[in-house]
């Protein structure tokens, strides 16, 4: 059944949720800040916003993938610190996500309850410097030891929290001829027992509240028990944990496109007709049409991966267009209003943590060549 109206229940999730981040979030956040907002991301576990999607009985909130969907949303229209919302995303989605989904009992009866109230931080490492959107020709190597544990050598790059995580969502290669068809493992790797090491935060265009950098495994043993699923079923891991970032990760931005606009229509009421004339009113009215288009998709996908149903177009498609949006949308405004923006910096910091949407999980490239596969071309 079609429902194109909020229910009474998530529009409560809503309410709740906007007045948990205005009244408790809000205050720590620095907005323009460039350290990792600590204070921030503990105060977000009381709300459990980084095990929003994991079963109760782990610790986590319950929700569905269209209640995430919403709650993000909220956090990305009311806060301002992108990378902040960034942060938070990344961790549930591409970490507590797989671990709740795939992991063995004893370590999601260990690791989800602080996953989801903030008190360990995560980050997903899969990118390495040979390779991003081909990620299944990884160099990293996982060798199998008698003891079923696994020693890991290797460098990744570019695995956004990895500064500040306390644990890794890390994939590597038990068998690398096999690739994607078997050859794949996904660990669990705790920084309090598995000595991997992490470079420093990079300088980069934008999200600067959420580091990012280098991950490095010299002779890393990892137990059998920290194995994410099986051994081998590391690119099913994976491409899952795509699912729920496509259907998801774009809710945080289709909320700071809102924020913008709101702002934009704010703007022209103060300033006026005169100042800004027909075209620019049309030109505001065409970016809502099309924000209200993508929020609606995005709401449609992330009720598609409640079904459990792979739809890889439908999330492809969802992840494709927001983040398109949102990179032309937040150079659209600042060029729109002109000076008039200039004193509100969350317009040029919106468009500077914009340009990177269109790279993570998945380029726009790759999301049209899985439409494309998916449309039998
Ligand atoms: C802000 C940010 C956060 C990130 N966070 C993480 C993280 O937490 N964990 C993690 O593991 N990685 C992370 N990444 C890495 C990200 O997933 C990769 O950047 C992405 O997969 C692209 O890989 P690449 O940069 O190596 O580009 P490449 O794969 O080298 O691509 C270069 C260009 O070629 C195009 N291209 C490549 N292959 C094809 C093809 N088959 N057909 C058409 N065009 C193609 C691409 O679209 C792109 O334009 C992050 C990146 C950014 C920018």
């Amino acid at each position: 059944m079609y429902a194109f109206a909020p229910s009474e229940q998530q529009l409560a999730l809503k309410r709740s949720t906007a007045e948990f981040v205005q009244q408790e979030l809000c205050p720590l956040i620095t907005a323009g800040g460039t350290q990792f907002p600590a204070e921030a991301w503990q105060k977000a576990g009381m709300l459990r916003l980084q095990g929003l999607a994991i079963p109760e009985i782990y610790g986590g909130r319950g929700l569905d993938a269209l209640q995430v969907f919403l709650v993000l949303e909220t956090l990305g229209y009311h806060c301002e610190d992108n990378g902040f919302n960034f942060a938070i995303s990344a961790h549930l989605l591409a970490c507590a996500v797989p671990i709740g989904l795939f992991g063995q009992e004893s370590i999601k009866a260990e690791y989800l309850p602080l996953l989801s109230d903030g008190r360990l931080i995560a980050a997903n490492a899969m990118t390495e410097p040979a390779s991003g959107s081909n990620a299944f020709q990884m160099q990293t190597l996982a060798e199998p030891a008698p003891d079923g544990s696994f020693v890991l050598q290797g460098n990744k790059c570019f695995s956004s929290n990895a500064p500040v995580a306390d644990v890794l969502v890390v994939y590597a290669a038990n068998d690398p001829e096999r690739a994607h068809m078997g050859g794949i493992t996904a660990f669990l790797a705790d920084r309090a027992i598995h000595p991997f090491t992490t470079g420093p935060a990079i300088e980069k265009a934008g999200l600067h509240t959420c580091p990012l950098g280098d991950v490095f495994f010299d002779q890393v043993t990892i137990q059998n028990k920290f194995v994410i699923g099986k051994t081998g079923r590391g690119a099913l891991i994976f491409n899952r944990s795509m699912e729920w970032e496509r259907a998801c990760l774009g809710a945080t931005h289709v909320g700071n496109m809102q924020r913008l606009l709101d702002k934009a229509i704010q703007l022209m009421k103060q300033y006026g007709k005169d100042t800004f004339g027909d075209a620019a009113r049309q030109e505001l009215a065409y970016w809502q049409a099309q924000l209200d288009a993508v929020r609606f998709m995005g709401y449609a996908q992330a009720w598609q991966l409640n079904q459990k149903k792979a739809n890889p177009r439908g999330g492809s498609s969802s992840k494709l267009l927001i983040s398109e949006l949102y990179k032309k949308m937040t150079i659209g405004l600042c060029r729109l209003l002109g000076e008039k923006q200039y004193l509100d910096q969350d317009f040029s910091r919106s468009q500077a943590d914009a340009v990177s949407s269109t790279l993570y999980s998945g380029t726009s490239e790759i999301q049209k060549q899985i439409i494309a596969q998916a449309i039998g071309l």
